[in-house]
């Protein structure tokens, strides 16, 4: 079942790369994990997936330390907030951390990072809807944190959003590509189980599908 689905997602992701002009040449599925079990994920990667997602970091903790050591292609990212008495753990586990969106994160990430002379890559997640209980940076602020991450040694690779859930997603994939160019930040996390096909047509590196390949959740 889960082979049968990332099957059926990857096809579709390359359908829509190879159609839209946005596209990328390459985009990566992340395979969203949380609150699935460990056996799931070895199912996946059974069928060759190795890209995955967590949104907590304890979650994270209890799956994959042992399955990074039987595959160690496996790349974890982090697609959840971070607290900032977190990011001793988080840098030691993630590889990629999508959710970098204030400057006391920013110093804590800098400095957990040269302390472990780990550096996983970053990006900034931006609150595209300006949804007060949303996490990330406002689209006005993202100037002054890119300045402060330049600043602090933190490199950024990319921008991730999460479009709000009564809005047309097109909007704010639209929105976080223009928002990449204008700072000169290349990659963008942008789509999930509803939108990931519409995300790569809008120029997505990363597509975060949990539920079109694991099955509903019973909760978030
Ligand atoms: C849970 C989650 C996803 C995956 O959501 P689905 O709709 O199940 O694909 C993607 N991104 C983030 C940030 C998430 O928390």
């Amino acid at each position: 079942m889960i082979a049968e689905n990332l099957k059926q997602i990857l096809q579709t992701i390359e359908e829509a790369r190879s159609d839209a002009l946005m596209a990328r040449d390459q985009v990566t599925l992340i395979a969203v994990s949380k609150t699935k079990p460990v056996e799931a994920v070895e199912e996946a990667l059974q069928a060759g997936q190795r890209v995955f997602g967590e949104n907590r970091v304890q979650e994270a903790q209890s799956k994959f330390p042992a399955l990074k050591e039987a595959f160690p292609d496996l790349e974890l990212h982090l697609i959840g907030p971070l607290q900032s008495n977190k990011t001793k753990e988080a840098v030691a586990l993630f590889d990629v951390i999508h959710s970098v969106d204030r400057p006391k994160l920013v110093s804590a990430l800098a400095a957990e990072m040269d302390k472990q002379q780990r550096f996983p890559r970053c990006l900034i997640q931006v609150n595209t809807g300006e949804e007060e209980q949303k996490a990330g940076v406002l689209p006005k602020d993202l100037p002054a944190l890119l300045a402060l991450c330049a600043e602090s040694g933190l490199g950024i690779e990319g921008l991730m959003c999460i479009p709000p859930v009564d809005e047309e997603p097109s909007l704010h994939f639209s929105f976080l590509y223009k928002l990449a160019q204008d700072n000169g930040i290349e990659k963008l996390s942008m789509g999930m189980s509803g939108d990931y096909e519409l995300a790569v047509r809008f120029g997505a590196d990363y597509v975060r599908v949990g539920s079109s390949i694991f099955g509903a959740r019973d909760y978030t």
